[in-house]
């Protein structure tokens, strides 16, 4: 408060004197020192050992093998030779969706059900190490604004705001019987628009970032609990979703879409879309084109799981449960193809529902990503993946835009994370779970992570 009071000030008077004062003005930034740590990085598949870090302020300004120097008022955590590694990073998350089922939330939620739930859902992450988390739509900028003022708590947040979708797509939210073009309760949100026109797409994609998203949320495919959509469903025209994508670039930042079949990750990619979500059609070819453009894919692995026919929205919907079986079986290449033709994957739950359910989710897809792909690969995921994909929203829309996230690096943002254990030999230690609806509940943070701190700030600390 005091650091916000003094910038106040410092603008102040800067306005009235015309003159920088930068000097007067200079404050000493808190300083916390990490000793004996093993340091996972987020990018290379080894721990450097017995390193002291250095934070200062909400930076990483040192790391060193040998003593660093700080200040007489530093605060100093021995590390005891645990690792410190960079926060998790959700890369697909909703957080105003509290569930069950999609037109119950559209039935029946306030604003108040929406922001409570938020609110619950943010502390959630952040006490099980997320320090970053974006939203796939429904989330404006409210919640992030709540965040960064320190009103509640939470990870960093990319809100995409309205999900974006064709009448009768995945983010059709409305009751069977409404008519094209009206009012709903997700659309007053905007939670949830209906686009239908290269005009509407560029209306409603301008004023996504008016409220404060940092990226674009398309259903380009159908899905499988929502109501009107087929999976295989190729929503939108060519134009509407390029017009996304220029909307997006105008803000110097990028359009992620949710696309299922090839054609439509094929298309989205071509049409300059940089974040393909699912993707569960992923080949070879896909790989190639994803690598030429610099696109990312994130993947909810609970797709593959036995335990998906147990979702409610999936289990009571006979429709829905019929989309599951046939989706399964088509996606069944993906694991293999993602083997044989790797690219940038990030870390992606995609969890609807209650903050207990999701808490249990989320230790399951951590779960899922070492059994199917590795340790390392998984720790690079939920890292530094995930940090490149939150800095595509650019410069001037990124509403963290000074340094990089999801790594441990010298003048990178200080989210860390002090865990007993080696994750890269057993990656239990960041939380994980290897069962999903039966799993008992879960502690509101896991005994192993012994510190979480995001910006420079701790949250957890139990050495
Ligand atoms: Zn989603």
């Amino acid at each position: 408060m005091k650091n916000r009071i003094f910038a106040s000030v410092a603008i102040l008077c800067m306005a009235l004197l015309s003159q920088p004062i930068f000097a007067a003005d200079e404050k000493e930034l808190p300083q916390t020192l990490f000793t004996n740590v093993n340091i996972f990085n987020g990018t290379e598949d080894r721990l450097y050992e017995n390193h002291q870090v250095l934070v200062e302020g909400n930076i990483i300004r040192a790391i060193s093998a040998g003593e660093i120097e700080t200040r007489d008022d530093a605060t100093v955590i021995e590390g005891d030779g645990r690792t410190l590694m960079p926060g998790f990073i959700e890369n697909h998350a909703h957080l105003m969706l509290p569930g069950p089922t999609l037109p119950a939330m559209e039935a029946n939620s306030t604003w108040e059900d929406l922001a409570i739930h938020g609110t619950r859902m943010a502390e959630m992450y952040l006490m099980q190490g997320f320090t970053t988390v974006r939203d796939a739509g429904g989330a404006n900028a409210g919640l992030r604004r709540a965040i960064d003022s320190g009103t509640i708590i939470g990870p960093r947040f990319y809100p995409s705001a309205a999900f974006l979708s064709t009448r009768g797509g995945h983010a059709d939210f409305a009751n069977f019987t409404s008519p094209p073009g009206e009012t709903s309760n997700f659309s007053r949100l905007n939670m949830a628009q209906e686009v239908d026109s290269v005009a509407d797409m560029n209306k409603f994609a301008r004023n996504n970032f008016r409220m404060g998203a940092t990226q674009l949320k398309y259903m380009q495919s159908g899905g499988v609990v929502s109501a009107f959509d087929p999976w295989q469903l190729l929503a939108g025209s060519k134009e509407e979703i390029e017009a996304a994508v220029a909307v997006a670039e105008s803000y110097g930042s990028y359009v992620m879409a949710h696309s299922y079949r090839k054609k439509a990750i094929m298309d989205a990619l071509n049409a300059g879309v940089r974040s393909i979500e699912h993707g569960f059609m992923f080949d070879c070819e896909i790989a190639e084109l994803m690598n030429e453009k610099g696109a990312y894919i994130t993947t909810n692995l609970t797709a593959f799981a036995p335990g998906l026919f147990d979702i409610p929205a999936v289990r009571d919907v006979p429709a829905s449960l019929r989309k599951a079986r046939s989706a399964t079986q088509a996606f069944e290449n993906y694991i293999p193809n993602m083997k044989k033709c790797p690219v940038k994957r990030g870390f992606h739950t995609d969890c609807v529902g209650s903050v207990a359910a999701c808490n249990k989710q989320i230790a399951y897809e951590k779960y899922l990503n070492g059994d199917f792909f590795g340790n390392y690969a998984t720790l690079v995921a939920i890292t530094s993946v995930g940090g490149e994909i939150a800095a595509m929203s650019g410069d001037f829309t990124n509403p963290y835009p000074d340094t990089r996230l999801g790594v441990v690096e010298k003048g990178a943002y200080a989210d860390l994370l002090l865990i007993d254990g080696n994750p890269l030999e057993d990656l239990s230690v960041i939380g994980t779970s290897d069962k999903w609806f039966d799993a008992p509940e879960r502690p509101a943070s896991p005994e192993t992570i012994r510190i979480i701190m995001k910006d420079g700030v701790v949250y957890k600390n139990t050495l």
